[in-house]
C-alpha cells in the first residue's frame, strides 16, 4: 500500500505530506505528536480561578466577530459550561465562526474567571469532552493539511500498513513492550496516560534499537577485525620520553595518558574520543602515544583538519621528538608531487613513524607500511566518510579522536556506536581565566586600548575581522581594510594577516613571523580558529562575534590564555548582545556548547555534515541517555547471539 492509496490523498495532498516530511506509509505511520495536550475536566464553580480551565458545553448563541489593530480579531459567544453560562472569547480564530453554532457541543481550554463568568479560550475544540481525562496528540502541521485530516490518514494508514516488530522477541519479553503496531495506534489515539506511557517507551527503544543495530551493523562490515595487534610497547622508553617533555604533565593529562597505553597494549582495538577544552594539552598526549606505537614498531598518522594546524603540530614534534629518533614527516595536499612522492616512498619503506598531515593523508597514494594508530586531531571537523577511509589504511590501527568542542558522551555514544571517552578535565597550571567583553561597534576605542596595553607589555593580539560571506575575495577586502586600519592606528608595531587566498608558503611565514614575535598584531579570516597555539598572545578581538556560534567564539577566545598572564578577549557586535554575553560569563567549553545548544540547535554544534545521525524523531540523545546506553549494550548481546554474516 502507498500513501496515494490512502482514501483523500490526491497530487495536491501527496506534495502536502511530502512537504511535512512524509514520502511513504512507514513515514506516515510514524509521524509522531511532537507534544501531547492532556485535558482534564474541571468542576466550574463560583469562587475557584483556573488558569487552564478545560470543559465541555453547549453553545448558546451565535458568535459574535469583531477586528482592531488591522489584523487581530476576537470571537465572542456564550456557552452553557456544566449549567453555568459564560461568555467565551478567543482571539484570532474568526474562521471558527461557522463551525461554532448554538446547539453544538464544543470543548473550551482557557483562563476562566468566576466573578466575570468569563472565558478567555486559548483553544476550541469542536467536539465533546469524550472522557475526565483526553489526550490529544499534536502534529507539526503544514500548510494545507489540518489536525484531522492528517490523523485520519495516520489512522487509515495504520489499518492497511503491514508493521512488522523491529525489536526481538527475546528483548520485547525482558522489558514488556506491547507490539510496535499497537504502540503506534496508542500513540496517535491515546486514551490514557498509563498505556501511552507503555506505547512510547516501546517506540523509543524501537526507535533507538533499530538506530544503534544499523551503526553497528556497519561497523562490523566496514573492520574485518575487531581486534588489534598487541604492541609491545617499551615502557620504559616511554617514561623517559614523558619526563623529557619540557613541562610536567597535568593530572588528567597523565590519568589519559595511561589509560590508553593501557588500550594500545591490548588486543582489542581502540577507539577512543579524548575531549579537553581548548589549551588543556591534548596535542602532547597524542605524541606520546605516537612514541609509544613507535617502540613497538608502528607507524602513526595524524590528520589535523587545516594546513596551518597540521604544521604547526609538525614543528612541535620535531622539536619534542628531536632527541628520540622519532622520524616525523608532513604531508599536505598543497605540496608538490616530488615531494609528495619521497614521503610516500619513506612511508612504505618504514623510514617514517609519524606521519602529519592534512587530509592528503587519506589520498590514495599513501600506503603504510605498518599503520598502528590513527589520531584525529579536531575530530568533529572532519565527516564520517573521512574517518572510514582512513582507517582502512591498514588493517585495524588504534584509533584516538581528539576534540575541544565537547561531545557530549551521549553524542559519542550515538554518532560513533562505540565510542570510549577520555577526558582532560584540568588546564595546565597557572593559566587565567580569559576576561571577556562585549563592545558595541562604536566602543571600538576600548577595545584598541586593550590592544595596545598587551602590545606596550610585548604581547601580542589576534584580530578576527569581519566575515560577510564565506567568500575568499571580500574576506579579503575586509582583512585588508582591517590591515590598514591598524596600521594607522598602530603605527610603530608590524601588522600581518593572514587570510584564504595567501599560498602555503606565504601563510607559512606570517605564522612563523607571529609565533616569533615579529609580527604583533595579526588579522585574520577564521584559519587560525582551530588548534593554533602561539602562547605570547593575550589578546583576541574578534569583529562581528553575532556571526559566530558560541562554540566557535570559544574555540576563537581559546587561541589567548596560553601563559599565566591575564588575557582579554572582545566581542565586537552591535547584535545579538544577549547572547554573547554567555561568553563574558562562561569559559568552561562544555557549558557553552550546551548553552549553543539550548540557542540554535545541536546542527550547529557539529556543522551539517554529521548533523543528520544525530535526530531522532521520538528520542533526545541526552534525555534519553541511560535508555541509549541500554539499547546499546542490548544491541551488543543481540549481535553476539546472531550471525550477521550474510
Ligand atoms: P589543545 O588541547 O587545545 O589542543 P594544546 O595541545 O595546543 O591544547 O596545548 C596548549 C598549550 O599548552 C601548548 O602550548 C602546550 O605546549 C601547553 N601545554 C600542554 N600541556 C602542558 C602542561 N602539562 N603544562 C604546561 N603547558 C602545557
Ligand atoms: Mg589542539
Amino acid at each position: 500500500m502507498e500513501l496515494k492509496d490512502l482514501v483523500g490523498v490526491g497530487p495536491k495532498t501527496l506534495n502536502y505530506l511530502n512537504d511535512l516530511g512524509i514520502y511513504n506509509m512507514d513515514d506516515l505511520v510514524k509521524d509522531y505528536p511532537y507534544r501531547f495536550e492532556v485535558l482534564i475536566k474541571r468542576n466550574i464553580d463560583d469562587e475557584r480561578y483556573y488558569d487552564s480551565f478545560v470543559s465541555d458545553g453547549v453553545v448558546q448563541s451565535i458568535p459574535v466577530v469583531s477586528f482592531f489593530k488591522g489584523r487581530m480579531n476576537r470571537l465572542t459567544f456564550r456557552c452553557n459550561v456544566q449549567n453555568k453560562l459564560v461568555k467565551v472569547t478567543i482571539f484570532n480564530r474568526a474562521f471558527l465562526k461557522n463551525n461554532i453554532t448554538p446547539g453544538k457541543t464544543i470543548t473550551i481550554i482557557g483562563k476562566y474567571n468566576p466573578k466575570t463568568g468569563t472565558i478567555i479560550a486559548s483553544n476550541i475544540l469542536l467536539n465533546k469532552l469524550e472522557n475526565k481525562v483526553q489526550i490529544i496528540p499534536v502534529y507539526h502541521l503544514c500548510k494545507g493539511i489540518t489536525s484531522k485530516q492528517l490523523r485520519n490518514f495516520i489512522n487509515e494508514g495504520l489499518k492497511y500498513y503491514d508493521i512488522k516488530n523491529s525489536i526481538p522477541d527475546e528483548l520485547m519479553k525482558k522489558y514488556d513492550f506491547i507490539s510496535e503496531c499497537d504502540a503506534l495506534k496508542i500513540i496517535h489515539n491515546p486514551t490514557d496516560e498509563k498505556t501511552l506511557k507503555t506505547a512510547l517507551k516501546t517506540l523509543k527503544y524501537e526507535e533507538l534499537f533499530t538506530y544503534m543495530l544499523r551503526v553497528r551493523m556497519l561497523k562490523k562490515k566496514n573492520e574485518e577485525h575487531n581486534k588489534s595487534f598487541i604492541k609491545n610497547i617499551n615502557e620504559e622508553k616511554v617514561n623517559n620520553f614523558i619526563k623529557s617533555l619540557p613541562f610536567e604533565l597535568t593530572k588528567d593529562q597523565e590519568k589519559v595518558t595511561y589509560e590508553m597505553l593501557d588500550d594500545l597494549k591490548s588486543d582489542t582495538k581502540m577507539n577512543r574520543l579524548l575531549q579537553g577544552d581548548v589549551g588543556s594539552g591534548k596535542t602532547v598526549v597524542s605524541f606520546v602515544l605516537a612514541y609509544a606505537s613507535s617502540t613497538a614498531g608502528y607507524q602513526t598518522a595524524m590528520m589535523a583538519p587545516t594546513e596551518v594546524l597540521a604544521k604547526q603540530h609538525y614543528k612541535n614534534a620535531l622539536d619534542l621528538f628531536k632527541n628520540t629518533g622519532l622520524k616525523v614527516a608532513l604531508l599536505t595536499g598543497k605540496m608538490k608531487s616530488k615531494e609528495k612522492k619521497e614521503v610516500y616512498e619513506n612511508l612504505k619503506n618504514n623510514k617514517i613513524d609519524l606521519l602529519i598531515g592534512t587530509h592528503a593523508l587519506i589520498s590514495d597514494g599513501t600506503e603504510f607500511n605498518s599503520l598502528g594508530l590513527v589520531i584525529t586531531d579536531e575530530q568533529h571537523r572532519f565527516g564520517v566518510n573521512q574517518r572510514l577511509k582512513l582507517k582502512n589504511k591498514s588493517i585495524s590501527p588504534d584509533v584516538l579522536m581528539m576534540s575541544a568542542t565537547p561531545i557530549p558522551r551521549t553524542y559519542a555514544l550515538t554518532i560513533y556506536g562505540d565510542t570510549d571517552v577520555s577526558s582532560i578535565k584540568s588546564m595546565p597550571k597557572g593559566r587565567k581565566k580569559v576576561i571577556t567583553y562585549v563592545k558595541k561597534t562604536d566602543e571600538v576605542k576600548d577595545v584598541l586600548q586593550g590592544v595596545y596595553a598587551a602590545l606596550k607589555n610585548n604581547n601580542q593580539a589576534y584580530v578576527i575581522s569581519p566575515m560577510i560571506e564565506e567568500n575568499e575575495e571580500t574576506d579579503y577586502t575586509n582583512v585588508n581594510d582591517l590591515k590598514h586600519k591598524f596600521e594607522l592606528a598602530f603605527k610603530n608595531y608590524k601588522v600581518g594577516m593572514l587570510h584564504g587566498k595567501l599560498d602555503d608558503e606565504e601563510k607559512e611565514k606570517v605564522m612563523q613571523e607571529f609565533k616569533e614575535g615579529k609580527i604583533n598584531i595579526l588579522i585574520s579570516t577564521t584559519v587560525i580558529e582551530v588548534g593554533v597555539d602561539v602562547k605570547n598572545a593575550t589578546v583576541m578581538v574578534i569583529f562581528d562575534a553575532d556571526r559566530f556560534g558560541l562554540s566557535q567564539l570559544h574555540q576563537l577566545r581559546g587561541r589567548v590564555g596560553r601563559n599565566d598572564l591575564q588575557s582579554y578577549c572582545y566581542l565586537i557586535s552591535d547584535k545579538d548582545t544577549k547572547r554573547l554575553k554567555i561568553m563574558e560569563e562562561e569559559n568552561d567549553g562544555y557549558k557553552i556548547s550546551e548553552a549553543d545548544f539550548k540557542l540554535r540547535g545541536q546542527g550547529d554544534l557539529f556543522g551539517s555534515r554529521q548533523s543528520g545521525a544525530l535526530t531522532f524523531k521520538l528520542s533526545d540523545v541526552r534525555r534519553d541517555y541511560d535508555l541509549l546506553v541500554k539499547v546499546r549494550d542490548d544491541v551488543n548481546e543481540y549481535m553476539k547471539n546472531k550471525d550477521f554474516s550474510g
